[in-house]
């Protein structure tokens, strides 16, 4: 960029869940860092929970935090999934984002959302921000998916869990159908015509923001990458994730603080301990929490568990808006269990300081529901990875992290603790398969560091970003 340009401000609009808020305010950061560029951070009012309020007054002055007015939902069907949720909640609002949009001084250079933003873009068109984009939270799997998901959708005459063979992408590991994303696995559901609706709306970004990078998925890279008329240009920027630096507690005096579980961390010897955790909203039903605890029990290796309170049949996401449990999670372990492994275990409730627990030297390995930034994340500090997808676009993750580059090893349908003991055996310590997803994983986190270096990829991709912004094409 010329000296002598005015560094751009952009205006962003992060869909509810910290999956979406976090590497969002992560690009504003890296952009303010990189290039000066000022961001408004918008939000919506139903996620205002302490978690995401502590997180918006942690975040440095270039950048600017507003919630939307809050939005009536009352009339939606309390079992509406997270998607049709997320959609009612953004259109409902694009008249206040209209309004706060035309106002912003100085006038945004772009507009940037994450998927279930897509509605906005008619708030940022009328507000007369000229570059709309979409900052894509997830895989450039996922991506290739929405991108064909009118096509697929209109060709596939029932449900897609009941397709007798995968479904087969440009440069994607195939997709067993009932490893597509959760909405789309009930045609008549609100939800599927939320996703499709979505989907047909990526054109009309000028660019895709992806936080992903091309050696975690090659090939679906480079087909991405092929240029298509009508296609939007794809920019791998990831991974965008939150450093364990940046992350730091702090107390009411504003000191440092550390969480006790990093304590009993230090007390393990290196790579010897399993994280578990199902990100920011998930939860088990109570008979595969109680098959988990027996498991990791069995399984003779050291853990560190965050514990919620079960799932209702179906909902395996309750959580999704506020991560707190809302009873006791602890009293849902089976009898005994706490003070049986008390000597190599220790569970916490509801919410841990995931990225500095993946950063430390005593974790070897991670038991994740597969969300997208939980992979990034375990890519970043070299994790591998046990794969227990439940939710959303988690199965596909975790299809194309086992059966395509080969960093996590998968738990088989039914979850028994014979089985979930064996696999996290395999990967904290096995010889044949273990040992390979290890050195994958190894791998991973030096082609991270690569693209992040000085005229990595991902380095030059943000460039490139910003160029268009500031150049205007
Ligand atoms: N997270 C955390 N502590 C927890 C659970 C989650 O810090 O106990 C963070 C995690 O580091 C990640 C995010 O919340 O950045 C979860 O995002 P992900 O995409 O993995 O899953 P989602 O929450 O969207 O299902």
């Amino acid at each position: 960029m010329e000296k002598s340009t005015p560094a751009p401000h952009v205006a962003m609009l992060a869909t509810p869940g910290m999956g979406h808020l976090i590497p969002l305010a992560e690009l504003a950061k890296r952009l303010a860092a990189r290039h000066a560029v000022t961001t408004t951070l918008l939000t919506f009012a139903s996620t205002a929970s302490a978690t995401q309020r502590a997180f918006l007054a942690s975040l440095p002055p270039s950048i600017s935090p507003v919630t939307l007015p809050p939005v009536h939902l009352s009339d939606l069907p309390p079992d509406a999934l997270i998607e049709t949720r997320m959609s009612v909640e953004c259109t409902r609002s694009l008249p206040a984002l209209t309004a706060i949009l035309a106002e912003l001084t100085p006038r945004p250079a772009a507009f940037v959302t994450d998927l279930f933003g897509m509605d906005a873009f008619d708030s940022a068109r009328r507000a007369g921000v000229e570059r709309r984009c979409l900052f894509f939270p997830g895989s450039i799997h996922s991506l290739t998916l929405f991108l064909h998901l009118p096509e697929l959708s209109a060709a596939t005459p029932g449900e897609f869990r009941d397709l007798a063979e995968p479904v087969r992408l440009p440069g994607c590991v195939p997709i067993p159908g009932v490893d597509m994303l959760s909405p789309l696995q009930e045609r008549s559901s609100p939800a599927y015509a939320v996703m499709v609706h979505l989907a047909e709306r990526f054109v009309e970004a000028d660019a895709f923001l992806v936080n992903s990078f091309d050696a975690v998925e090659p090939e679906a890279a480079a087909a991405l990458r092929h240029p298509k008329p009508g296609r939007p240009p794809v920019y791998p920027i990831g991974p965008l994730i939150v450093t364990a630096a940046s992350n730091k507690l702090r107390d009411a005096s504003n000191k440092p603080t550390r969480d006790p579980c990093l304590e009993w961390l230090d007390r393990q010897p290196a790579r010897s301990v399993i994280f578990v955790s199902f990100g920011s909203g998930g939860a088990l039903p109570q008979e595969e929490m109680r098959e988990l605890a027996l498991g990791l029990e069995l399984s003779g290796q050291r853990f560190l568990w965050v514990v919620r309170s079960p799932s209702k049949e179906g909902s395996v996401s309750a959580n999704y808006y506020d991560a707190e449990s809302k009873s006791d999670p602890l009293g849902y372990l089976p009898e005994g269990f706490v003070e049986r492994t008390k000597g190599v275990g220790l569970v916490v409730p509801s919410w841990a300081p995931q990225i500095e627990v993946l950063a430390h030297e005593a974790t070897g390995g991670f038991l994740t529901h597969c969300g997208w930034n939980s992979t990034l994340e375990s890519h970043v500090h070299g994790v591998p990875m046990v794969a227990w997808p439940l939710y959303a676009e988690q199965r596909l993750n975790a299809v194309m992290l086992t059966e395509g580059i080969g960093a996590a090893i998968r738990l088989p349908e039914t979850k028994e603790k014979v089985t979930i003991a064996a696999v996290v055996r395999d990967v904290m310590v096995g010889e044949r398969k273990g040992a390979l997803v290890r050195a994958k994983v190894a791998e991973l986190q030096k082609a991270v560091e690569e693209g992040l270096r000085e005229g990595g990829a991902a380095t030059a991709a943000l460039d490139g970003v910003v160029e268009n912004w500031v150049g205007g094409n």
